[in-house]
């Protein structure tokens, strides 16, 4: 049977775009529809706008810090309009780059949403039907507002980067990486930050050290955290009257006339009663609750494929669908939901299915990083799920930097191994510290390649810093 291509790619995101474009340079003829803009969630409203705010955010504090070596500097300020203008125009440059390499290995794009309406079919959205051999679903997911009343009156991430102006102060709810990296972006660009979070303890999933190091080290910063804490009701300001009148507000959000100007952008003032008694008015509101792949009204399950209860599509280890002709790769797989796995997941899906060579996609020890400040660096296991699966020896070392230390700063930064005592392998490591990223890119190749805790002890430490720590701990802090 002729088809229009060999593959058609639904989502023009990094594994989208990826994929396509390796495609192409197999000589297959490719197709992409994006619906929004080229570069998807991580070039326009995830990791790069997010990681130039993280910059943005730290030259307050390094500023402070200069200062205690000697520098002297007039009042700083952050002034968030031509920042903003700026990031635009540096995403608006790289959405560019994304068309221009697509356009260059011969990518035919479709700037319009499309569906499957059979197993080689898709629809677009002025209702222009491509058949393709193989399609390729790579729709990442969204941001999704908690199911309550009054719910729209906050924002979620994707509103932060096109605020016209920041708020005075926030309630960000959540405890995941998002919510956690926001909050230390807001604080950092002076926002007034309050986080809540349901739960016990910020960032599940990590190492419960590093949480604990993390959440110490943000509300020593001056974050409000409320652990165990959500919101039981929220309305604007203006309709909360008498309740926000005895109440008051501490923000200092609120005018002459008792009711908070909106911050341009925001959803305007909102007054919010925690689960805890408190009520109070916020600036803004800030949902990082949660996130959903993009599979609505895709046309999926009509074409065979199975969908997971929360949406997400399941796929096998070559990211092959129940539907044989569909692929999914990416955030709409909720697999691991990172950008460099997106793009691994559509490398690999060429490999195997325009390259001849069954790849299964490997998902273990992935190093990642959480930007708050200060950062932690992951890879591999928890202790807490390293030690049920196996006897451990773990290795920690919590101590003040000698550049922060000598600012007098409380700053603590935390190096800890997780290893197996059968087999001395390194299973986990996570570090808490200033660049812990760059820092677990370079370990993760290590941890990686099956180093053992004496690889570790065999490198020489590099001296003075703080990274040397990680080769130099010779003691076992617990055995478990
Ligand atoms: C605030 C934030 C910060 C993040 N920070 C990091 C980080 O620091 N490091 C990291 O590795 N990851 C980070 N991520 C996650 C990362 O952005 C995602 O894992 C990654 O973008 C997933 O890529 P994807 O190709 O699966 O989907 P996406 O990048 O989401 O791309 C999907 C594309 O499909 C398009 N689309 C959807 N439906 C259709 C349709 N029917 N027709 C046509 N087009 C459609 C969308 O418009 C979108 O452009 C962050 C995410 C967020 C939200």
């Amino acid at each position: 049977m002729d088809f229009d291509y060999d593959l058609f790619v639904i989502g023009g995101g990094s594994g989208g775009v990826r994929a396509a474009r390796t495609a192409a340079a197999t000589g297959a003829s490719v197709a992409l529809a994006e619906e929004s803009r080229l570069g998807g969630t991580c070039v326009i409203r995830g990791c790069v706008p997010k990681k130039l705010m993280v910059y943005a955010s730290g030259y307050g504090e390094m500023a402070e810090e200069a200062r205690a070596y000697g520098w002297e500097f007039g009042e700083g300020r952050f002034d968030w309009r031509p920042f903003r203008e700026k990031l635009h125009a540096e995403l608006d440059r790289l959405e560019g780059v994304y068309g221009r390499l697509l356009d260059g290995s011969g990518v035919e794009v479709y700037d319009r949403r499309a569906k499957i309406v059979d197993p080689h079919t898709v629809e677009l959205a002025d209702g222009g039907r491509k058949t393709a051999a193989h399609i390729l679903v790579a729709t990442g997911g969204r941001p999704v507002r908690p199911d309550m009343k009054n719910a729209h009156l906050g924002m979620v991430s994707d509103d932060v980067f096109d605020l016209d102006e920041l708020p005075k102060s926030i309630l960000i709810v959540g405890g995941g990486y998002i919510a956690c990296e926001f909050a230390c972006i807001l604080h950092g660009l002076g926002v007034e930050v309050t986080q809540f979070y349901r739960g016990a303890q910020i960032l599940r999933g990590f190492d419960d050290e590093a949480r604990g190091l993390i959440a110490d080290s943000m509300r020593a910063r001056g974050i409000d955290l409320h652990l165990g804490t959500n919101i039981v009701e929220m309305c604007p300001e203006a309709e909360a009257g008498d309740s926000v009148r005895h109440h008051g507000t501490d923000s200092d959000a609120a005018g002459a006339n008792g009711v908070a100007e909106a911050a341009p952008g925001t959803k305007g003032p909102v007054w919010v009663k925690a689960t805890n008694g408190d009520e109070k008015v916020y600036d803004a509101v800030l949902f990082a609750t949660g996130r959903k792949p993009n599979t609505d009204g895709l046309g999926l399950e009509e074409a065979g494929v199975t969908l997971a209860r929360g949406g997400a599509i399941e796929v096998d280890e070559y990211s092959q669908t129940d539907c044989p002709s569909i692929y999914a790769i990416g955030d709409v797989t909720d697999r691991v939901n990172l950008t460099p796995v997106a793009i691994r997941e559509g490398m690999q899906f060429v490999e195997t299915v325009f390259k001849g060579n069954p790849t299964p996609v490997d998902h273990a020890l992935i190093p990642s990083a959480v930007f708050t400040q200060p950062e932690l660096g992951t890879i591999g296991l928890t202790e807490e799920a390293a030690r049920e699966i196996e006897p451990v020896e773990v290795y920690c070392s919590s101590f003040k930097p000698m550049q922060s230390a000598f600012a007098e700063s409380p700053e603590r930064v935390l190096m800890k191994l997780v290893v197996s005592v059968e087999t001395r392998k390194i299973l986990g490591c996570h570090i808490v510290a200033p660049e812990a990223g760059e820092m677990i890119q370079l370990a993760g190749i290590a941890v990686k390649m099956g180093a053992t805790k004496e690889d570790f002890d065999r490198t020489v430490a590099v001296h003075p810093t703080m990274a040397e720590e990680i080769v130099t701990m010779r003691e076992p802090v617990r055995r478990s």
